[in-house]
């Protein structure tokens, strides 16, 4: 550990590697996948995201960080709500489509809540209204107030780990018990 310790500070000094060693360490806090979807102009936008939390219980807010360069970020500013579904493990192919990558052919399919559109077939659904923004660097988080809230109960989520696809381990849970609810 002390060895470790001592590789950080001294890779910190140094801008380029410490880029590389935040995104690493970053990378190890596993992640399910989420596609962020808003419609603008009757034209609907997805985006592949994971910096996506449970924001508040009372009132019910989620945050999503989106880069500023990104396309949706502009797309958010202007619409003003979002929607953000939780990928399956058989939607690896959306997660990759979503983030700008060539997959061959995809036809991601929508549905819609009120006025904001959804993935078709995820592990679970929110939409939000943006109720604030906060600069967070060269990102911006994204507050919304819920206002649909839906799950899939027989569905896998795809999860996102040190930079990889994983699936969840459901035959090998770390303990029986039911762990304390927080929310
Ligand atoms: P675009 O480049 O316009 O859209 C992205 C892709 O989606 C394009 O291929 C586009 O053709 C397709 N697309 C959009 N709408 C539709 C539609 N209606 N029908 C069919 N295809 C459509 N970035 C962040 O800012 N925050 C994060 O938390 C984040 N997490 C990520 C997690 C993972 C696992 C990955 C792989 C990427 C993540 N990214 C994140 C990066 C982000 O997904 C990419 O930078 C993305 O390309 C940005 O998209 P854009 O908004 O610029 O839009």
């Amino acid at each position: 550990m002390a060895a470790n310790l001592a590789a950080t500070a001294a890779n910190l000094e140094d801008p380029s590697a410490a880029r590389g060693l935040f995104r690493q360490v970053m990378g190890r806090f596993a992640t399910g996948v989420t596609v962020i979807t808003t419609s603008l102009s009757g034209e609907v936008f997805g985006m592949t995201a994971n910096a996506f939390m449970a924001g508040s219980l009372e009132p019910m807010l989620c945050v999503v960080s989106i880069n500023r360069t990104a396309k949706m970020h502009e797309r958010l500013c202007e619409s003003g709500h979002y929607g953000v579904s939780f990928l399956s493990q058989e939607q690896r192919h959306l997660s990759a489509h979503f983030a700008g990558q060539r997959v061959g052919h995809v036809d991601p399919e929508f549905c819609f809540r009120g006025r904001t559109p959804v993935v078709r077939h995820a592990v679970a659904a929110v939409t939000a209204e943006i109720l604030d923004t906060v600069a967070c660097g060269d990102h911006t988080l994204f507050v919304g107030r819920i206002a649909s809230l839906e799950a899939a109960a027989a569905r896998r989520p795809l999860l996102f780990y040190a930079g990889r696809y994983a699936r969840m381990d459901l035959l090998s849970p770390i303990e029986e018990v039911e762990p304390p609810a927080f929310w």
